[in-house]
């Protein structure tokens, strides 16, 4: 199994966010039995496209690339992981209160990223901000998310698919994406100008 430094590697950088979704990729492991996806064998669908996600592909090989990863820009702490061959899957969801930031550091986060912290404050975000993603690390994981059951449903499994070439801007495009227009082929963004331009 991937570390949590294997994580950071790929996201760049360690914060609380990676933290949540290392430990979410973990407990989904563990409740589903899951291990890193090669292919396609874990979906996962996630409601946040924060920096928990990164950890997720770390861990558990769901990418964009490969099509088993899906991810919703709601804005919601909420991950459902799926196994294909068996059909298991569950919603991690974190809890209200797990993960939050105190009143200091919400207060030291403002004037760090407006520009107003001095050296000091800044070396204290740093400090407070490394013991949250430790103690976020060293919680076990029903404090931090409610299981619940999957509700959005498990995409297709991703299919090879013949081209076309747009009849309007020439460039090739998988003929499942492409509309046709009086016989010829539109490709997504073309018929989405047609689409504007007719409502013009
Ligand atoms: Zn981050
Ligand atoms: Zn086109």
């Amino acid at each position: 199994m991937k570390s949590f430094e294997d994580a950071a590697a790929f996201h760049g950088h360690v914060c609380g966010g990676l933290a949540i979704g290392y430990k979410a990729a973990l407990y989904a492991a563990e409740l589903l039995d899951l291990s890193f996806s090669p292919d396609e064998e874990v979906v996962c669908i996630t409601e946040t496209d924060s920096c928990a996600v990164d950890a997720i592909q770390t861990v558990l090989g769901c990418t964009a690339g490969k099509g088993n990863l899906i991810v919703h820009r709601w804005g919601k702490s909420a991950f459902s992981f799926y196994q294909r061959d068996t059909g298991r899957s569950l919603r991690l969801v974190l809890r209200p209160d797990a993960g939050e930031q105190s009143d200091e550091m919400k207060a030291l986060r403002a004037r760090v990223f407006s520009g107003a912290a001095s050296d000091e404050e800044r070396r204290r975000y740093q400090t407070l901000r490394q013991q949250q993603v430790e103690d976020i690390l060293r919680m076990p994981p029903e404090a931090l998310f409610i299981v619940k059951e999957t509700e959005l449903p498990l995409p297709a499994p991703a299919v090879m698919q013949d081209s076309a070439v747009c009849s309007v801007c020439g460039e090739q495009a998988a003929k499942g994406f492409c509309s046709v227009v009086e016989g010829k082929y539109v490709c997504r963004p073309c018929a989405e100008r047609m689409k504007l331009n007719l409502r013009n």
